[in-house]
Order: C-alpha cells, then structure tokens, then sequence
C-alpha cells in the first residue's frame, strides 16, 4: 500500500467515541470498568449474583442499574428504544440480539422463535435496525446437534424435534427475507458447529440468491477456519449465491482447550494469541480481494484488524458505506471503534442484547469476566473513559 493512500482514523479520538454519552453516563461507566478490572471481585460476584437469583433474593434491580445498563438495551424491544435513537443520530446501527442461553424445552424454543420474530417485525419498521442475531441452540437442542456432529442416529422423536427446530430456523430466514433484515447466526462450540454451518449454508443457498440475507459466524481462534471461510466462498461462486460471514475471533477458547485436553483429542484452537490475529487479519483481506462474492461483518473489539479492513477498502477504492462491509462491536464496549468508524463514513455497528434480567445473566458474565483481563483491547477502555472525563474537566 502506498502511504499515501493510507487512512487516517483516530481511534483515540473519544470525544467521537464518547459522544453517546451524557457526564453522569461517563462516570457511571468509569465506576462500572474500575469494579470489573478486579478479577477476584468478578468471581465472586457472579457467582454471588447466579445464587442469589436462583434464590430469588431482590437484586434484579441492583444489576439493572450497574451492569445490565452498561451492556443491554432493557427487557423488551420498546424499551431499547431510546439506545437505538440515540445510536442512529451518530449513524451507528443496531443489531438485536435476544440474550436468552441454555434454553432446552420445546416451549422456550418457541418463545425464542416468536421474540425473534418480533424483533426481525421492529427491524422492518425501523431503519437503523438491519440485522437480528440468532443462536441455533436457542431453536433446537444442543444435544440433538451434538449427536449429529458424532454421526449418531437421532432416534424417531428426536429426529422430529430436529425437524421442527430446521423449521423454527427456516420460517424465521423466511421472514427476514421478506421484510429485508439481515439474520446473524452465532458460532458456538466447536463440538456442535458442523451441523450450524450446514444449517446456515443450506439457509444461505435458499435466501442469499440475490442479496445477503443470512450470515454464519467464522471464529478465527480455530485453526481450520480461515481455510473453511474460503470454502464457503468458493462454494457460493459455484452455487451462485452471496456467501456472508461474521468474521470473529472466537469466545469459547478456555473450555475448548479445556474439553480437548479432557477427552484427549488436539486442541481446535490456535496455537497463540497471534496466529489467531494473523489468521483474522488475513481473513480481512480475503474478504476484500472477493468482495463481489462476499459480504462480510467484521465483529471485533480490536482496533488494529479494524483499521487494516478500512486501510483495505479504501486502498482497493471500495466506498466507505458499501453494503458489503459492516464493522461490528458490542454494545457497551469500544465506543472509540464504533463512533470513529461511523463519523468516518464506514457502516458501524452495536450488537445489542436485550431481555430479562435472570435471562441475559450469563452473558453479563461473560463481559464482567472479559473486562476484567487487563490485557488485549479490552483493557484499554478504562483508560479511554478516563481520558474523556479529563478532556471534559467533570
Ligand atoms: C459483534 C460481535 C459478535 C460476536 N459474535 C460471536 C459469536 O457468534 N461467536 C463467538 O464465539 N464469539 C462472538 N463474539 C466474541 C468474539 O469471538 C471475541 O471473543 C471477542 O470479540 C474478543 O475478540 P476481539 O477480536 O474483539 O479482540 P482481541 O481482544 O484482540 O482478541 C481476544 C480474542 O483472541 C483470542 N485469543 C486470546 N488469547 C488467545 C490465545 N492464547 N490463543 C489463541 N487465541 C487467543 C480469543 O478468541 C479472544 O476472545 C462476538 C463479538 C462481537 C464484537
């Protein structure tokens, strides 16, 4: 790349970062970030906070105001209404994601179905929302998926629940292809992830003929995953439909290692933290070498595959907002990434989760026990909240 097509984009510059937010928002978030930079603490909480709901002790309200307020939208689509405004008037847009997990009867499956419905409904009558986020083990058993990745029969009533899960997944695809919203199916452990990407292809080969409708997640701290996503790719030339990825790095890396190391099996997980960037990055560029092919959502809180996906676009002339591009962060954390990109041109994003409180805690715990390693990106956000406070004199 010649220098001087090289971008300038000031992820550091958090009066764009931050402008989401009001003095008291600021200082509630500093508050919240320090809390979470002490490990112990975050053990000890979460798993105070898994107890005390069990017991039903009174302390929903408690974590609405700390945490659930850092991270969520609220408990139901109206009420992540003012998040999702005040987002679009930075140009940032929304992807909605219903938090519930570990789900496993045929009724909750069915709620899910109905609440994602909904939200792909909302999505259609609001501009700013394109995407809702779906997880298959929110639709269907886990185990039912995993006996398949074994190439074990399901015997007759589970392979009707397995039937009625595809049409969970089919009539919500079917959906959003109708009304134009964009469906996000998450990656989840590596033991059940053969059946979701064939379910996910299988729903692309049906929806993306003419634009990209549903997108499977890639997850870059597994070895054989930057080959699989040029597959996939290859696969939708010859098929002719628009391959779409979620490109992440993946969060599942310690009970991977874990469950490899137990059942004695090689690791599906990188060797290190830089083979997996490298392989992130490199799936970047890929993306944008087959950009006609390809639409891709870079999902990432790291400001360095961030910056060389744009530095990418922009060196190969692709505009800024072109609709196959789509830089993603969590609603919560990396401000800095999402406002400079949006200010910059580029199409940012906030995942947003909502839901009830008692439904959306094991997420919440991942983003306390994410927070709270001081190292990699994550732990640079303290420093640039307290950066804003300061350049605010408040
Ligand atoms: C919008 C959005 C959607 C997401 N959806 C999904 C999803 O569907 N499925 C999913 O699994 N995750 C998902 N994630 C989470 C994601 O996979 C990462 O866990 C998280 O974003 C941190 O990675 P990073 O790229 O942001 O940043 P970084 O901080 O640069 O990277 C941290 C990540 O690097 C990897 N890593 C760390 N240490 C090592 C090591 N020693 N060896 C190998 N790899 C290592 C891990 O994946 C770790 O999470 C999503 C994230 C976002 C922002």
């Amino acid at each position: 790349m010649s220098n001087s097509t090289k971008l300038v984009l000031d992820f550091d510059n958090t009066e764009n970062a931050f402008s989401v937010l009001s003095n008291s928002e600021l200082k509630q978030s500093a508050w919240l970030f320090g809390m979470m930079k002490n490990a112990t603490l975050v053990n000890l909480g979460s798993r105070a906070t898994m107890l005390a709901l069990k017991f039903r002790l009174p302390i929903t309200w408690a974590i609405k105001r700390t945490i659930y307020e850092q991270f969520c939208g609220g408990s139901t689509l109206k009420e992540c209404v003012p998040d999702i405004d005040k987002m679009a008037k930075y140009g940032v847009t929304t992807m909605l994601d219903y938090g519930t997990e570990g789900k496993q009867t045929e009724s909750d499956f069915n709620k899910t179905m109905r609440f994602t419905n909904d939200s792909i409904l909302f999505a259609e009558q609001n501009e700013t929302v394109q995407v809702v986020v779906v997880k298959l083990t929110g639709l269907m058993e886990f185990r039912l998926l995993e006996k398949l990745q074994n190439g074990e029969r399901l015997n007759p009533r589970e392979q009707k629940f397995y039937e009625t899960g595809l049409k969970r997944i089919d009539s919500i695809c079917r959906l959003a292809s109708e009304k134009g919203v964009q469906i996000y199916i998450d990656a989840e452990e590596s033991w059940i992830q053969d059946p979701v990407d064939n379910i996910a292809l299988d729903m692309m080969r049906q929806y993306n003929k003419e634009k990209a409708i549903v997108f499977n997640t890639y997850q870059m701290y597994r070895h054989d995953r930057l080959a699989f996503l040029k597959k996939c790719v290859s696969m939708a030339k010859a098929e002719q439909f628009i391959m779409a990825a979620k490109v992440v790095r993946g969060a599942y890396i310690d009970k991977e290692r874990a469950r490899a190391k137990n059942k004695g099996y090689p690791s599906p997980i990188q060797p290190n933290k830089a083979t997996t960037d490298k392989d992130y990055n490199e799936a970047m560029l890929f993306c944008v070498e087959n950009y006609e092919f390809i639409s891709v959502c870079a999902a990432t809180h790291n400001a360095e595959s961030s910056l060389l996906l744009a530095n990418k676009m922009e060196e190969e002339g692709i505009p800024r907002n072109h609709p196959h591009f789509t830089f993603c962060q969590l609603y919560g954390m990396s401000d800095n990434l999402t406002f400079n990109l949006s200010k910059a041109g580029f199409t940012a994003s906030k995942y947003l989760v909502y839901g009830p409180v008692k439904d959306v805690l094991p997420y919440l715990v991942r983003r306390a026990q994410e927070n709270s390693s001081v190292t990699g990106e994550v732990g640079r956000e303290l420093g640039m909240i307290k950066k804003e406070i300061k350049r605010r004199g408040i």
